[in-house]
């Protein structure tokens, strides 16, 4: 970078902290009752950082944070480098290195179809590099494999029911066909290890498969249904190379929580060959590796249209007489039952007070914005969030990078491209309007307020959440005591 260009960079980061400290003087004024939140906190009491140090943090966060639609990608993959390289530093007081510090980043590896003659192969690879992983295994094959079963679970790796003869036509024509699969391949597994898994995996993921009576009757009794958001696309076509299969995987998102989809049925070799460079990169992005449990918070995909199949539901009597809780899925389903009770009291506490006047908080000093939702952490520094006509405004880039997603720009139509959780969005600044790319359905239009200003493109927080399908959990000001 040379002169002129720090110089430019200082002076308008200079101005931008004097916006921050603008913000902070009409703090009164902020009304944060738009969050739908179900807790709110403010916690003072948090380790406070003197404000000259807060200055200098601002002044060198804002070195990176002006937004030209012209730098997006550059700046966004400097941005990732920066954070590849592990660099520490005073930009922990914001932006994805803090998130990471507060969260631990999880892969969960799982192996579909199987097992096969490629599974040990897979659990060599996985003992030597002495990583846990989920495998969803089929029925039949378990029936022809019992010893790879039982080296899966000795080997100390989760199993999950992946139904027991992989048949789209058979399982989606009729849930009742769905459930007497998972039926018969628990059964086929607890006869070699001695209990049921809880953990399912609908053949070809839910989306367009499940209705929301499959996800309901599966959590009813206790199964705990898990889609992917990482595809190593090792299935995509027949024989598909280790090497294609690794840059899938590299171009996947790194989310707080990534599960990745591979297999380890017959044809599947070169899922194994490329199985030790794709534990290394999670490994290098400082990743660690876990098995799945049925009290995480399941990855599913969002229901979409069945009609495709052309089934009916299953009737009340059906599922009265099949769909019992599992004995050992009582204390999940109970504690389920139990939470979504609670957020159905506390949103009807909220709404009920909703037509009091707000309460106004003044906390002294600088403030920072740290918002809670189920994909972890975001936090906003004093300069990254602002309030215009009661909406409080983010920094794009801020928010989609602490998700774990990418922001870039379309060179052929210089629109702003999001990339987040297996989803595309086109954001159109001057429209005020951003567009999910959708595979089967075609685009989805929603309005969003956007603000362009200094080279920064701000989105309304609430908004873009509900674009995102980002639960908010809690926020919290912390504040930096001058
Ligand atoms: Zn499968």
């Amino acid at each position: 970078m040379n002169k002129r260009w720090r110089k430019k960079w200082k002076l308008r980061a200079l101005r931008m902290w004097c916006t921050s400290l603008l913000v902070v003087g009409t703090w009164n004024l902020i009304d944060l009752s738009f969050l739908n939140m179900n807790q709110v906190s403010y916690a003072s009491a948090l380790p406070a950082v003197p404000l000259q140090q807060s200055h200098a943090t601002s002044l060198q966060l804002n070195e990176r944070q002006p937004f030209s639609l012209s730098q997006a990608v550059a700046t966004a993959n400097k941005h990732n480098k920066q954070n590849e390289a592990g660099k520490t530093g005073k930009s922990s007081q914001t932006g994805s290195k803090a998130t990471s510090s507060h969260q631990q980043k999880i892969v969960y590896l799982t192996f579909d179809d199987g097992p096969s003659k490629h599974t040990k192969d897979v659990l060599d690879i996985l003992e030597n590099e002495k990583v846990p992983a989920t495998f969803y295994v089929l029925g039949q094959q378990v029936e022809r494999n019992p010893d790879l079963v039982e080296r899966i679970v000795s080997d100390g790796h989760a199993l999950g029911n992946h139904t027991y003869d992989h048949n789209y036509k058979e399982l989606y024509s009729d849930f009742s066909h769905f459930w007497s699969q998972v039926q018969q391949t628990g059964q086929a597994i607890e006869n070699i290890t001695g209990s049921e898994p809880l953990l399912v995996r609908a053949p070809g993921g839910t989306y367009a498969n499940f209705d929301q009576q499959y996800f309901d009757l599966l959590a009813r009794a206790g199964y705990v249904v898990f889609d992917w958001n990482v595809d190593s696309a090792d299935s995509r076509r027949r024989g598909v190379p280790a090497s294609e299969i690794i840059a899938a995987v590299k171009k996947g998102v790194l989310l707080p929580h990534t599960v990745v989809l591979m297999h380890d049925s017959g044809g599947h070799g070169e899922t194994v060959k490329a199985l030790p460079a794709i534990i290394k990169y999670y490994k290098d992005k400082g990743y660690t590796f876990a098995k799945m449990t049925p009290t995480m918070k399941p990855v599913q995909f969002r229901v979409a249209n069945t009609a495709g199949w052309g089934r009916t539901p299953v009737s009340a009597a059906w599922i009265a007489e099949h769909v019992k809780t599992k004995p050992q899925a009582k204390q999940l389903v109970d504690k389920q039952t139990k939470e979504k009770k609670e957020t159905k009291e506390t949103k009807e506490t909220k709404e009920s007070k909703e037509s009091k006047p707000t309460k106004v908080v003044q906390p002294t000093g600088v403030a920072q914005l740290v918002i809670q939702t189920d994909q972890g952490d975001i936090r906003f520094a004093p300069n990254q969030f602002k309030t215009v006509n009661e909406q409080t405004y983010v920094p794009l880039r801020q928010l989609i990078e602490q998700l774990g997603g990418q922001v870039g720009l379309d060179s052929e139509t210089n629109l702003l491209q999001i990339e987040w959780n297996e989803q595309t969005y086109v954001l159109d600044v001057t429209g005020n309007t951003i567009e999910q790319q959708q595979p089967t359905e075609g685009a989805l239009r929603q309005a969003l307020d956007i603000q362009a200003e200094s080279e920064v493109v701000w989105v309304s927080l609430r908004q873009m959440l509900r674009v995102l399908k980002v639960e908010l959990n809690t926020y919290e000001l912390t504040t930096v005591t001058p």
